[in-house]
């Protein structure tokens, strides 16, 4: 392993579920020719980053630094760096390395790199792009940091830098699925299955994308038709448990998008497609989904994405800037991160609230 020079930064880490998180130091290496230094202001706190520092993924190599949702400032740039100067705005997503080089990474699908991607925290680092002396990568619940600037997001000036997080993980999750089936042309029908944070993402991009869109809004039951329909705005509503919405609607949706987290039957999705329509899976379901085949005969599809590539991820940066669809945020130091994550276990959230952690302002706090 190359030794490298590198500078120290502190993060707040996890030691598991039941030890609170503490503030660790840790060292990263300094930007090298194509990569970029930043002070990390702002980081989303993500229910990913939960089933991660639990364990519930697999082991973890304790202490971890989680946060996959960076926005920062630029405050140094390597000598062949040309998308970022010094003050630039800076996001990094759930992505801090690919290999740049395979046929997936040249379409920038570096999501599904040939060669796996290396992921942003807990994750064993590859090819020495960028963490050199790390065993382990961390991520952005930390100071600064250091990236290859062909993995990071340019946040437009203007952009409200506390709300750019999200954007490159529940925003880019929706985004990928939308732009493949063609809803940035429009005359499409949409519908987002749950409506917690991705499903809201999803629901203002599918509503602000183009022209002749039909966007339905499908939950579990009829508790947020009235939310959905008037103060969200969505073209339509269904009830999954009301037969009457499901008939109506059944043989006519183009793309179906279901951003739910635990088991949901696929087959009366599927009844909802036009010939030819897709229903895609997002949320992390483990278990197995079942599904008939005849249904599918009229050339409808199951299929699935996750995250997506660079290139899409500043697309939809620039989406949500252009139509202003910042998520919706509440600002939260670092001693407050026990208590959120209690909270966001147990399930007791407003889906489509996301707690950003700010860095500066944890600076001063008492942990623990
Ligand atoms: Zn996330
Ligand atoms: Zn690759």
């Amino acid at each position: 392993m190359t030794t490298v020079a590198s500078y120290e930064t502190t993060g707040y880490a996890s030691n598991g579920k039941d030890a609170a998180f503490v503030r660790h130091h840790f060292k990263r290496n300094t930007a090298g020719p194509k990569q970029i230094e930043f002070d990390v202001k702002f980081c989303g706190v993500c229910h990913s980053d939960i089933h991660h520092a639990d364990g519930d993924l697999g082991p973890v190599p304790y202490p971890i630094v989680p946060g996959h949702e960076l926005a920062g400032i630029v405050t140094a740039v390597g000598k062949d760096v040309t998308r970022f100067k010094v003050g630039d705005q800076i996001g990094v997503g759930c992505m801090v390395e690919a290999c740049l080089d395979c046929s997936q990474c040249e379409k920038s699908n570096e999501n599904y790199c040939k060669n796996g991607f290396t992921g942003t925290y807990g994750d064993k680092p590859k090819r020495d792009m960028i963490w050199t002396d790390m065993e382990c990568t961390q991520g952005g619940y930390s100071e600064k940091m250091t990236i290859d600037e062909r993995m990071a997001i340019k946040i437009p000036d203007g952009f409200p830098l506390a709300s750019a997080g999200p954007v490159m993980c529940s925003s880019i999750t929706l985004y990928t699925p939308l732009k493949r089936f063609g809803c940035l042309e429009g005359g499409k029908k949409i519908g987002i299955v749950g409506v917690g944070g991705l499903g809201c993402a999803g629901l203002n991009l599918a509503m602000a994308m183009g022209k002749g869109n039909k966007v339905y809004a499908i939950s579990r039951n009829g508790d947020k038709r009235e939310h959905c329909l008037n103060t969200m705005k969505t073209d339509g509503f269904i009830a999954r448990d009301n037969p009457e919405d499901m008939a109506k609607n059944a043989g006519t949706f183009d793309v179906i998008i279901n951003t739910v987290s635990c088991k949901t039957p696929a087959m009366d999705l599927v009844a909802l497609l036009d010939v030819g329509g897709s229903v895609v899976f997002e949320g992390l379901v483990t278990e197995p989904v079942e599904f008939k085949a005849m249904p599918l005969f009229k050339e409808k599809s199951i299929t699935g994405s996750v995250i997506g590539g660079i290139k899409n991820t500043q697309e939809v940066m620039d989406f949500v800037h252009l139509h202003k669809l910042y998520p919706n945020i509440e600002i939260i130091t670092a001693d407050k991160i026990d208590e959120i994550y209690t909270k966001l276990r147990a399930g007791n959230n407003d889906g489509a609230l996301r707690y950003v952690l700010d860095i500066e302002a944890s600076r001063e706090v008492v942990m623990g």
